[in-house]
């Protein structure tokens, strides 16, 4: 890195350190927690200025999971490994930052998704982004992925139509897992969420329903892993949004402490 950038960073890095100064000690602490932040709305801003600061900077020198990850974008975009392959408009590979301690893992695209070649933009979507939202997190802090990477379909002749999506088959999920896996093998999560059956099965090979293994702290390849309800059984029934919110209080006590 040269001297100019060093000093740049020094500089932001000094600008951020003054305002904390201005709040105490205590504000810094918690501001300065990985990824999550107090409740204050000072401590917010703290934490949106160290962000920017190491966004600006420090995730621009390290390019190497950003262009792994590239490259991974590249290859699956041209899969036709499952018969998914053959009805998807747009491959749906995932979005966030390629160093984030946090992965969200749904189980499919959908409708919108399928249209716009990005994961959790239709209704379910919003919803997961306020979650995200609410545990001080943006979808450029964390990563948002899918088990299967193509809209699985009930009727795959017709893209077009809404009310046509269906969870992936056990043999697509075996088939494009190889991507997931090698999407956390480049991003090194501290930990990943599943969002629904799906995703949770298809990770831990675990039979039991998303109701009672919800909140339960698991591993993936060495990576800890919560799986809680998607977003879209939020939308059908509001009274489980308090348990995916136990669920994520449980994530940032671990990011915040390490604990678990
Ligand atoms: S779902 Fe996965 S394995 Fe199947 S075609 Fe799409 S990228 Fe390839």
């Amino acid at each position: 890195m040269k001297q100019s950038e060093y000093l740049k960073i020094l500089k932001l890095v000094r600008t951020s350190l003054e305002e904390y100064n201005n709040w105490g000690e205590n504000e810094v602490y918690k501001a300065s927690s990985v990824g999550i932040s107090s409740e204050s709305r000072k401590s917010n801003v703290l934490k949106k200025n160290i962000q920017k600061t190491f966004s600006t900077n420090f995730t621009k020198y390290s390019t190497s999971s950003k262009e792994e990850l590239d490259n991974l974008r590249e290859k699956v975009n041209s899969c036709k490994k499952c018969p998914l392959g053959k009805s998807r408009l747009n491959v749906v590979f995932g979005i966030g930052s390629p160093n984030a301690s946090l992965v969200f893992v749904g189980e499919g695209p959908g409708y919108d998704e399928d249209h716009k070649g990005e994961p959790f933009v239709g209704r379910a979507g919003q919803l997961l982004t306020k979650i995200i939202e609410a545990m001080d997190q943006t979808r450029e802090t964390v990563y948002i992925a899918n088990i299967v990477k193509c809209h699985p379909m009930i009727d795959p002749s017709n893209p077009e139509k809404r009310t046509n999506d269906r969870p992936p088959t056990p043999n697509e999920v075996e088939i494009c897992k190889n991507y997931l896996d090698r999407q956390l093998e480049i991003i090194k999560p501290k930990i990943i969420v599943t969002l629904g059956t799906s995703s949770t099965k298809g990770l831990l090979n675990n039979e039991e329903p998303i109701s009672k293994i919800r909140g339960i702290v698991k591993e993936y390849k060495t990576i800890n892993l919560v799986p809680t309800y998607h977003p879209a059984a939020l939308l059908r029934n509001p009274s489980l949004k308090k348990f995916v919110w136990e669920d994520m209080k449980k994530v940032m006590h671990f990011l915040n402490t390490g604990k678990i």
